[in-house]
């Protein structure tokens, strides 16, 4: 690589044996790492004998939405039509029996609009 004219020779990997939550084969390259926003957010400080909770996550994909879409719908959840796969996802909770969870990037301000995601997978191709 080249840093400002300086030549660096160090070889770059990421880590190359991963495999994407979506379809479960090996990723090439660099993997779009997706993660979800933290579920239930603390209302008071995790003592120090308690490990606080993780934000789930990242799960590693393909670089193509549909694979991450493929990843949702494997798992029951649902996405939010009016946003986009993004690195950053925020479930929000959906009123069903039981109830169920969408993804959505948060972007749009106008209501969710959760549908299946296979289905979305199936638009876009
Ligand atoms: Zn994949
Ligand atoms: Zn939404």
């Amino acid at each position: 690589m080249d840093l400002y004219g300086v030549r660096i020779p160090t070889i770059v990997t990421d880590n190359k044996a991963g495999r994407c939550s979506g379809c479960g084969e090996v990723i090439a390259g660099r993997p779009w790492r997706v993660s979800l926003l933290e579920i239930v957010a603390p209302e008071s400080p995790v003592p120090s004998t308690e490990s606080a909770p993780l934000n789930p996550g990242p799960f590693e994909f393909h670089g193509d939405p549909s694979h991450v879409l493929a990843w949702m719908s494997k798992r029951g959840m649902l996405f939010c039509r009016r946003s986009q796969v993004r690195e950053i996802m925020r479930p929000v909770w959906v009123t069903a029996e039981p109830p169920l969870m969408g993804l959505c990037d948060g972007i749009h301000r106008d209501d969710h609009e959760f549908v299946d995601p296979a289905a979305v997978a199936a638009d876009q191709s």
